[in-house]
Parts: C-alpha cells; structure tokens; sequence
C-alpha cells in the first residue's frame, strides 16, 4: 500500500449562486491539497507502470501553471522516484506552480515554444541514454489515464443522470465514459469545454466510440484557456463563500458557473476536479479579493 493506492473522496451538497436546485459534488478535490484530484487519477495507474517496470526517473511536460507537472514532482517523491519536467517557457517565471514541483524535488527544464514541440526529440537528447526513464505525456493523458478516471464510477452509490466536468484534453470525459459503459448506466457525462477546442475533444469522442455518452459543450469557454469575466468572478467569489468549498477561474469555476447558466434536466452530480492552486495565482487574486 502506498499514498497513491488510497485516497479520500467523498460527496456533498451544494447549491450554485443564483439557483434552488441542489446538485452534488464528487469531492476528487480533497484527494490531495496540493495535487489536482484528476491529475491523481491519471497517474494512478502510470506510477503503478513505472514501479513495475522498475523505472527510477518520470520524465514529462508542461507549461508553467501545469497541475499534472506538480502531481507528477508530488507522485515521484511519494515514490522514491526522481522526476524532470520541460517547461515551457519564452521567459524565467517564477510561480507557486513550479515552487511546488522544485520543493517535490523535481527538477525543472525551461525550453522555448518551438523546442517543447518536439517531445521525443528532448525526450532522446536528455534522457535517451537512461533506460529506466519514462516519458509521461502532457497532462499525462494515456489509457492508463483513462482507467484510473474510470474508477470514480465505480465508486457512486447511485447513478446520476449527469456527470458534468471541467474538460481540457478530453482524457477525464473519457474516463467518466468508460466507467459509464462498463456499468451500462444510463448516466450522460457533460464536458465543460475551458478552451477552445470544443471539435477535437467531440472528435476524440467519436473515435473512442463514446460520443453517445459525452456531450462537450463549448460555448462557455469565455474566448480561451485562463480567460476570464468580470461575472465569472463574482460567481467564483460567491461560490466559495457559500460553500466553503475552493474552485479556480481555470477549471472547475468556469465549469460551476457554464453549468448554472446550461443547468440541464435531472440529478447532477459535479466532479471536482482539483486545480486549487489556480486561484492562488496573483493576476486571479487582484480581481477576487
Ligand atoms: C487538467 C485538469 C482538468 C482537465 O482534465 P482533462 O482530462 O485534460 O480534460 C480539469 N480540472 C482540473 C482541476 C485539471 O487540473
């Protein structure tokens, strides 16, 4: 047993600004208080490769306010495994980000935009002389990503008929999805796009054979990755303080708030996600408080 087979999720009730309705929130959030609860799940199943195969280094990628880059530094030092992440970067910067990914001990390898394109290109030249190094892509999307997502279905009590979510790459929705099938439920899951890539996540969808279960909706992505409103906001600001429960303009805020103002018919159930960290970035906190 080690901390990445055990874990703490539970469930609870929360009612969105500006509504009656009750929803549930599936709490992946309070997994870690530092690593995002999804980013969790998809390494659950990429460490357990890495240990089998006897690996001692986790290579991987991400820009500069990357959550799977500090799940990765958190998971390696919980593992006794050395961990290297190329950043992307055109310029030093300094974060809470990737202080938490040096203070996991990972180290840290700024490339430009045009050099963190070639993935296994840097991969080779770094680390290609080191047989138990693994490469883990960005964001660590995988199957075995998938799967270890797909294990919050088997964790629900009861079927909702929604499962909304905040979507990047499409790898949780996939997940969800292929927990929802093996269960043969009749559960919808309900991909928030937070950027604009609404037609390849649909698209990724389609090709796994899953787009009966997963609706991305993209009209709520308020013109980009990070981007923000003056009203999502003040709905962030008075979720928090509602709830008590932490949310991030980047993920699950932007999320909570397309799905108060999409609100769809029957039982909702929200994963949170995790990202924490995202509310804590200075540009975030000027506006907020
Ligand atoms: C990475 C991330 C997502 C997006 O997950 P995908 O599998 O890429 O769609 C959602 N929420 C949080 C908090 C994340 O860190």
């Amino acid at each position: 047993m080690t901390a990445f087979d055990t874990h703490c999720s539970s469930l609870t009730r929360a009612v969105l600004p500006g509504h009656s309705a009750e929803i549930l929130i599936k709490r992946d959030d309070l997994i870690h208080p530092i690593v995002s609860g999804n980013k969790w799940r998809k390494l659950k199943y990429l460490i357990a490769e890495a240990t089998e195969r006897g690996c001692n280094q986790l290579v991987t990628f991400g820009g500069a306010y990357s959550n799977h880059m500090v799940a990765t530094a958190c998971a390696g030092a919980v593992m006794g495994i050395r961990t290297a992440c190329f950043i992307r970067a055109d310029e030093a910067i300094h974060n809470h980000y990737l202080a938490a990914a040096r203070l996991y001990g990972m180290q840290l390898i700024p490339v430009s935009r045009e050099d963190y394109r070639q993935k296994e290109q840097l991969f080779d030249a770094h680390f290609g002389q080191q047989p138990a190094a693994m490469f883990i892509a960005e964001g660590g999307a995988s199957a075995a990503a998938a799967r270890g997502v797909a294990e919050i279905i088997t964790e629900l009590a009861s079927a909702p008929d929604w499962i909304v979510h905040a979507s990047a790459t499409a790898t949780t929705a996939l997940g969800l999805a292929q927990g929802i099938a093996a269960r043969g439920l009749k559960t919808r899951v309900l991909s928030v796009a937070v950027l604009r890539n609404g037609d390849e996540q649909r698209e990724k969808a389609r090709e796994a054979g899953l787009d009966h279960i997963i609706h991305v909706n993209d009209e709520h992505t308020l013109g980009g990755y990070a981007k923000t409103s003056p009203e999502l906001m003040a709905f962030i600001r008075e979720f928090i303080a509602t709830t008590g429960i932490m949310i991030d303009p980047v993920y699950t805020g932007k999320a909570l708030f397309a799905l108060q103002q999409i609100c769809p018919e029957g039982d909702i159930l929200f994963l949170h996600t995790g990202g924490t960290l995202g509310i804590f970035s200075d540009a975030y906190l000027k506006q907020l408080t």
